[in-house]
């Protein structure tokens, strides 16, 4: 991609309500615009990210067999009456009346919706466990909407639904559930961890929440230095204290922030039974289904990421994720034509060999381009500049630890040879 064609526009200017650096690095970069409290675009640049974490997510539902569908983002009143959330749900459930008078919600999560859809495709405990997921945009009209998209009112969830004949089948499950959230946030190279959970709105008695360590995190974190002990600090009325003896005897008390980025739980009978979803099981009997439910916030990991890996310079995207792999930053570009048809080389080669490369075409100073380059986060750059033009020397930066590694094309030659190629292919382990 072109830096002239890409759509990305960066800006100095960060709103006031721009509390956290997550949330004014999304604004400058150009990855979001917004558009009222609590509700974003997300322009190519963040779009980009946003797709590469729907898609480490995807192949980890897949490789489980979950099965991906996409269910509708309004909903019918009445499912909310038979499972008798409809009153019980509060004011974050925003309301729609249509036409006809009907009631509708947009929804905030889908049990109702998924449970109907197992009471009428499930009729054997032979179709039995399903798995069934969907990548879709929520709305919670929260009391407080904030941080950018880390608690925003329209989001992006992966929301998943697993049905069972029995507890023990709900049990397998939420273990290789459990295992493929691990699986998503090790791919995205998170530090983070599992604590144990409340169920919240939702319901059920087992759960796990998955939290991306942040010091901006709005949850406080409680573990032990010695066991697997971690829980959420709100499922105490008085939490223990940084080195008290841990609750469960087995060392001193540990205490980080956290973002919740996954939850998964174990629903049991809850919506099966008021909404009688029933299979038959071997002996022919009706039996209400056993569900689990399992989420991840699709948009707030991006700006977890950002929360977690930033510098005084910008965004220090891990890999997996970065809208870009590297910037191309050609000094004469647009003045010099040897240094054009070069770099232009480069550039195809480059995308032959599958590397997402941003090339920096703007006839601007030096300086803004590398400041873009760190602004937006991209984790590697080549710099055509003057060590190029003097002894063909190209340099290989680092984001993270600046550092460079020079590459130099024969003596006298400005000419691509395979040579810097393969290396800058190893170097970006390609
Ligand atoms: P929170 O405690 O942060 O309000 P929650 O427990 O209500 O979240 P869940 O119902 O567990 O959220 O939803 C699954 C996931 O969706 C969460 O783990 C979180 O990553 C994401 N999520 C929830 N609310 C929001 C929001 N307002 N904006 C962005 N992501 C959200
Ligand atoms: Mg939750």
């Amino acid at each position: 991609m072109k830096f002239s064609k890409s759509g990305i526009s960066t800006t100095k200017n960060t709103p006031n309500d721009a509390e956290i650096i997550s949330h004014k690095l999304m604004i400058r970069s150009g990855m979001i615009k917004k558009l009222a409290s609590g509700i974003y675009t997300w322009m190519p640049l963040g779009l980009k990210v946003l797709k590469k974490i729907e898609n480490i997510i995807r192949t980890e539902m897949n490789n489980v067999n979950a099965l991906e569908i996409l269910m509708p983002a309004i909903q019918p009143s009445e499912l909310w009456e038979e499972s008798g959330r409809w009153d019980k749900y509060g004011p974050e459930l925003l309301r729609l009346t249509d036409r006809h008078e009907r009631e509708f919600c947009f929804g905030p999560t889908h049990e109702e919706i998924i449970t109907d859809i197992a009471r009428k495709d499930i009729k054997s405990y032979k179709q039995l466990p399903l798995i069934y997921y969907q990548i879709q945009t929520k709305f919670r009209d929260e009391m407080r909407p904030r941080f950018g998209v880390m608690r925003a009112r329209e989001f992006l969830m992966k929301d998943a639904y697993s049905f069972h004949e029995n507890e023990k089948c709900l049990n397998k499950t939420y273990e290789i559930m459990f295992q493929a959230y691990k699986n998503c946030f090790d791919k995205i190279g998170f530090e983070y961890k599992v604590v144990n959970a409340d169920n919240g709105q939702i319901g059920g008695s087992e759960s796990h929440e998955f939290h991306v360590i942040a010091d901006n995190g709005e949850d406080e974190l409680i573990f032990s230095d010695s066991s697997d002990y971690a829980i959420n600090a709100e499922l105490f009325s008085d939490p223990p204290k940084e080195g008290d003896i841990c609750p469960d005897g087995s060392g001193k008390v540990k205490i980080k922030r956290g973002i919740e980025v996954g939850h998964i739980f174990k629903l049991g009978n809850n919506y099966s039974h008021s909404m009688n979803a029933t299979v038959l099981n071997k002996n022919n009997e009706n039996i209400k289904m056993i569900m689990g439910c399992y989420g991840i916030g699709v948009s707030r990991i991006a700006a977890a990421a950002i929360e977690q890996s930033n510098d005084e310079n910008g965004i220090v995207w891990p890999a997996s994720i970065s809208p870009y792999k590297i910037t191309l930053i050609s000094i004469g570009y647009t003045k010099n034509n040897v240094i054009k048809k070069y770099t232009n080389d480069l550039y195809e080669s480059l995308i032959k060999n599958g590397v997402e490369v941003l090339l920096d075409d703007r006839d601007i100073s030096p300086g803004k381009m590398f400041s873009d380059s760190d602004l937006i986060g991209i984790p590697f750059k080549i710099i055509i500049g003057n060590k190029f033009i003097e002894d063909n020397i190209l340099e290989f930066k680092d984001r993270k630890y600046n550092k460079t590694i020079s590459i130099s094309e024969e003596k006298n030659n400005k000419k691509l040879s395979n040579n810097s190629i393969k290396t800058l292919l190893n170097l970006l382990n390609k």
